[in-house]
């Protein structure tokens, strides 16, 4: 049997590897910082030829007092010019050399004909993508949920038809399992889903690897919210790193509760919520420019 040591290892060897996008976010640090520098030097040139100019008014050669006046001016307009040169230096290096973290949200067991509608009107107003894991039994009672996860452009997995323990199940009925569900998700979406998540986490790798063309995704922080507080969710979600795929479940009313209070934490720390196949093309979008 197969835990999930070895997707982990994966997924830690992509969050190891440096930012790819961090590339592009440099080049165009570069190029901002480099137009500040020009500008600076046209502006500095203006004000060396504007003491100059100044030097040789002779009105102001008649008063000295006035001169120096003026000098001191200038200087403070250096100062403040290169002040503010300073500041947007270090605004610009803070965001650009920022490196933005991304994590999976999953949502297993669903849909629930209460908190499905819940989860998806605060992923919306986060703008955030996630997957589902549904179940094929919930499909059955709540297809009009299906669809509207579908439409709304988050991602649906398969989780067996009925949430049986799959170890405990023979070869033929754990490919029922799979392949009733993906029937049941393909004839409202039209789309066989791409992904499969064993209920539990517990599968035998060589059976399923026969019976299933699915990938098979785990998770790297399960939030147990099922029986944690909000406040103990999300201390555990806020742990997450750059590559992580989080489990909770559609059906926890804290999950629920404390998903605005996540999303909100996630935004304020450079950290984007996408689904399990954004997550997959952005490491392999890493990965492959890493190896340039
Ligand atoms: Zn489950």
């Amino acid at each position: 049997m197969l835990n999930h040591k070895s997707q982990i290892a994966n997924l830690k060897q992509y969050q190891n590897t440096n930012v790819l996008n961090s590339k592009q976010f440099r080049l165009l640090g570069f190029r901002i910082l480099n137009l500040f520098g020009a500008w600076n030097l046209v502006l500095g040139i203006w004000d060396l030829f504007a003491i100059c100019y100044h030097s040789c008014n002779s009105q102001l050669k008649k008063f000295p007092s006035l001169l120096v006046t003026h000098y001191s001016s200038l200087l403070s307009l250096f100062a403040i010019r290169y002040l503010l040169f300073t500041i947007c230096y270090l605004l610009l290096t803070t965001c650009c050399f920022a490196q933005e973290n991304f994590v999976a949200l999953t949502f297993d067991d669903g849909p629930h004909p209460y908190y499905t509608r819940k989860i998806l009107e605060i992923l919306d107003r986060f703008n955030v993508k996630a997957t589902f894991f549904l179940v094929g039994t919930q499909i059955e009672k709540y297809p009009y949920l299906v669809k509207e996860i579908f439409e709304k452009g988050h991602e649906i997995g398969n989780h067996t038809y009925s949430h049986k323990r799959l170890i405990f199940l023979t070869d033929e009925q754990i490919k029922e399992q799979i392949l009733k569900n993906d029937l049941l998700i393909e004839k409202i979406t039209g789309k066989k889903p791409l992904y499969f998540r064993p209920p539990g986490g517990r599968y035998y790798f060589k059976s399923l690897k026969n019976l299933t063309r699915h990938e098979v995704i785990l998770w790297t922080i399960n939030t147990d919210d099922i029986k944690k507080s909000a406040s103990q969710i999300f201390k555990d979600v806020i742990q997450a790193r750059d590559g992580d795929i989080i489990l909770m479940h559609s059906g926890v009313p804290q999950t629920v509760k404390v998903l605005p209070r996540i999303l909100r934490f996630f935004k304020r720390n450079n950290i984007r919520a996408v689904s399990v196949s954004q997550l997959k093309k952005i490491q392999s979008e890493r990965f492959f420019s890493t190896s340039d």
